[in-house]
């Protein structure tokens, strides 16, 4: 019998995974991906013994299937895993980078927020609970719960670190759901967690979260499922038709080597919802799918600065600081690469990989290389002590970089159900759904492909 044949639309980690989840099923795997390289927003660039990304840092690992995912990539050995010192976060207050504090002692003690900030936050678990029904905003949420100094000084530069986003928008159900399934669950984000850790541990159920990359930077992932997909991606690929078939779908592709026009047992779509509206999918579908063309992405500029070590007055001893909006800075935020992981900068250097723009200052993210850096500097200077001139600049810009789970977002969830019922044989992954993080896209990628392998 023949293999069942399916069809990827887009070559980010989302569309990969599914053609790896897939292909792992028995499908005969076609992936058209419009670049002539795979990855979307995930790459990375090794210049002169320092290395930048092009965006993703890292990942995130918060459960086994990822890491599971890696393993038989056989990538198990070329994991890059994070410092230790990286747990220690900061974010920017009075223009100062402040330690996030992790313990009783060091809250009670802290500068990110005021005496009253503190008290405020610590009633939170006497604060009633939000209807179950309600979609609140990051704002209204953090302002309800802990008071405006959590909002300003705690969840405003974390939503600026996951999404650029704005609180204001933001929804805390679908943008922040740890925070928001603890009070709904136990009435109280404090003391949830301490249940819920409590509970975990009675169950023997405790996967510790670690932040991983690869030996040779997150590209490494991309090319190691490109590896595994060798001659099924399609590079540069233009697609002239896609059709509902008796059995599945006519799709019809080319690029300056091939030409083909099949029919597909399944089809995946794995672009950003900004590029639904430009694939020539049949009107019904098209109809269907045209309100995600509402999803905001949020613009982000990466600008990844070597120095060397002694131009820097920080100690850089941690993952990096976050920028509260209050505080009024050019960027979101900046990362101590070099410190994270292994082999980020040659000997004596070090690297900081700055965030700008996102929903909060979309011009920056916007402007000139020169420009940026100016502003990048200044702040910089401010905050780490930076003296000297960088000695390796790497910048890259996404208009679309990060899908944004503002109010209202269930609306789109329920869309995407409601065109996978009525099209059973099609898959939408990526990072607009379920998550924006890698692992999110990996293991929806992953989830899609045994749904739809189910069904046809
Ligand atoms: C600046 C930045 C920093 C980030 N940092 C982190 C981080 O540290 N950790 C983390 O976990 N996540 C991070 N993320 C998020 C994460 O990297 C992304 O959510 C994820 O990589 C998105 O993957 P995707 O496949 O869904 O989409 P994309 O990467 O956008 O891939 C979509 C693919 O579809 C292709 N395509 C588009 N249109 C067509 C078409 N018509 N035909 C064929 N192909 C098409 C594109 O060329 C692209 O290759 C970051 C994202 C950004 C932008």
């Amino acid at each position: 019998m023949e293999n069942k044949k399916a069809i990827v639309i887009g070559g980010g980690v989302s569309g990969l995974s599914a053609a790896i989840g897939l292909k792992n099923r028995g499908f005969d795997v076609t992936v058209l991906e419009k670049n002539p390289r795979a990855g979307g927003v995930i790459a990375t660039v090794s210049k002169d013994g320092f290395k930048a990304e092009s965006g993703t840092n890292s990942v995130m690992i918060q459960s086994r299937k990822t890491l599971d995912f890696i393993d038989s990539l056989g990538l198990k050995d070329r994991i890059a895993y994070s410092k230790p010192v990286q747990k220690k976060r900061y974010f920017a207050r009075y223009g100062k980078i402040r330690a996030v504090p992790t313990g009783p002692f060091a809250f009670l003690f802290t500068r990110l927020f005021t005496f009253c900030g503190k008290i405020r936050m610590l009633m939170e678990p006497w604060v009633e609970k939000e209807d179950p029904e309600s979609d609140p905003s990051v704002s209204e949420f953090a302002c309800h719960r802990l008071g405006r100094d959590g909002l300003d000084y705690a969840l405003n530069p974390l939503m600026a670190g996951i999404y650029g986003g704005s609180t204001d928008k933001l929804s805390i159900r679908h943008a922040f759901p740890p925070f928001w399934n603890l009070v709904q669950k136990y009435g109280s984000i404090i003391g949830g967690a301490m249940k819920s850790m409590k509970e975990k541990k009675a169950a023997g159920n405790i996967f510790k979260p670690m932040v991983i990359s690869f030996k040779d930077g997150m590209g490494e992932l991309i090319s190691t499922m490109e590896e595994r997909l060798k001659g099924d991606i399609k590079y540069n690929a233009k697609i002239i038709s896609i059709d509902m078939a008796e059995n599945g779908w006519n799709v019809e592709w080319g690029n300056k080597i091939e030409d083909s026009a099949d029919i597909y047992d399944a089809l995946v779509i794995a672009v950003p919802s900004t590029e639904l509206n430009t694939l020539p999918l049949p009107g019904t579908l098209s109809a269907m799918l045209a309100p995600l063309k509402r999803i905001e992405y949020a613009p982000v500029a990466t600008y990844t600065l070597g120095f060397r070590r002694e131009d820097v007055g920080h100690k850089l001893d941690g993952f990096g600081v976050l920028i509260p909006e209050k505080e009024n800075m050019h960027i979101l935020g900046s990362l101590f690469q070099s410190t994270i992981f292994d082999n980020r900068a040659p000997e004596g250097c070090v690297t900081l990989t700055n965030y700008v723009g996102g929903m909060r200052s979309p011009k920056l993210a916007r402007l000139g290389a020169e420009e940026q850096e100016k502003l990048i500097m200044e702040d910089l200077r401010k905050l780490l002590g930076v003296k000297g001139e960088p000695v390796f600049k790497q910048r890259f810009f996404w208009e679309h970089a990060i899908a944004q789970y503002n109010v209202g977002y269930q609306e789109f969830l329920d869309l995407m159900d409601n065109v996978e019922a009525e099209f059973p044989s099609l898959a939408l992954v990526g990072s607009y759904r379920n998550g924006v993080g890698v692992s999110s896209c990996i293991e929806n990628g992953l989830a899609a492909a045994a749904k739809i392998s189910a069904r046809v």
